[in-house]
């Protein structure tokens, strides 16, 4: 079945694949957790298992696929299907061959991608973006990806464009997870957020954003628990989403004032949760700083979901 193609989105804390066909239809899906312990092997071997899951959900051997595409964090280098300093998997702070490996062990040619790269890729060919030329893709989340399509093709500079959550907001600012000072990531990724609210609780500040992780049994402030606590009017939650805003705002309009898309594409966990919810603050802050206000961009939610990723690394096979 040369028409069709397999998918893997490699994130942190899940694997999700897909089998898609020729017209961006899954005909098969499956999800496993990304393994917290060992090293590449592992999760190549993760990987493995559930593209398998999805290509028997399809009713297809994996090796009369026309191609198996990994969307992934990290440095992924297309050209060679390396993979190096995928630092939130375990032990991958070093390269590893990991379309080699794999493509060995399903018997189809692999193809490895960014995993924001082909988020933003699969919302421009088939999701929020399908109407336009030129987008950016904003996937706000734990930390802030980005993504770039000008003139109908992906923009991925040397390998390393798009990385806007690291465009400066405030000179000398917040600490980012990078490790430096003011990215727009410092105010609206998700583990700077929660960082910062447990300083603020920690300092007296009243809020309940810790006690509804507890009684949800969440390890860590999720999109869902940030959404209870807005739901209850809870100060602090309030407060570091508006200035979550601000910075995306801030950034987002910066890189528009650089690159003048037709559109910007919005997702990730918190940004497919609160999109819609927050686009009028969000356009507000935009226009603050849009240097040519009077034709601002379309900003759109992503519509692709969870699959959005998977669907993605297939097209890495589009063509
Ligand atoms: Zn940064």
């Amino acid at each position: 079945m040369a028409d069709l193609r397999g998918g893997i989105d490699l994130g942190g804390t899940k694997i999700q694949t897909a089998i898609v066909d020729a017209g961006g239809e899954v005909l098969g899906e499956a999800r496993h957790p990304t393994p917290t312990s060992g090293g590449p092997e592992d999760v190549a071997t993760a990987l493995e298992s559930a593209l398998r899951e999805a290509a028997s959900a399809a009713g297809v051997e994996p090796k009369d696929l026309e191609g198996v595409g990994v969307g992934s964090p990290g440095d992924a280098d297309g050209k060679t299907g390396v993979v190096s300093g995928a630092r939130n998997l375990p032990g991958w702070e070093g390269s590893f061959p990991l379309g080699e490996t794999l493509s060995q062990a399903l018997g189809a040619p692999v193809r490895v991608g960014n995993d924001v790269q082909v988020a933003t890729e699969a919302e421009f060919h088939l999701g929020a973006g399908r109407e336009f030329q030129s987008l950016i893709g904003v996937f706000w989340g734990t930390g802030v990806g980005g993504g770039i399509v000008l003139d109908g093709r992906p923009w991925l500079g040397r390998g390393a464009a798009g990385e806007i959550g690291h465009m400066v907001v405030k000179r000398g600012g917040a600490k980012c997870p990078c490790g430096r000072k003011g990215c727009m990531e410092a105010y609206a990724g998700r583990s700077a957020m929660e960082a910062e609210a447990r300083r603020q609780h920690g300092e007296g500040a009243k809020t309940d954003l810790f006690k509804l992780m507890n009684k949800h049994d969440k390890d860590r402030l999720t999109s869902g628990i940030w959404e209870r606590a807005l739901d209850h009017g809870d100060h602090l939650a309030e407060k570091l989403i508006d200035r979550a805003i601000e910075a995306l705002g801030t950034g987002v309009a910066s890189a528009v004032n650089l690159l003048d898309p037709e559109a910007v594409i919005i997702g990730g966990g918190l940004g497919v949760r609160f999109g819609e919810r927050y686009m009028d603050p969000l356009v507000e802050e935009m226009s603050k700083h849009l240097f040519v206000d009077e034709r601002p961009p379309a900003i759109r939610v992503a519509s692709l979901g969870d699959l959005g990723g998977a669907i993605g690394a297939s097209l890495l096979f589009a063509n």
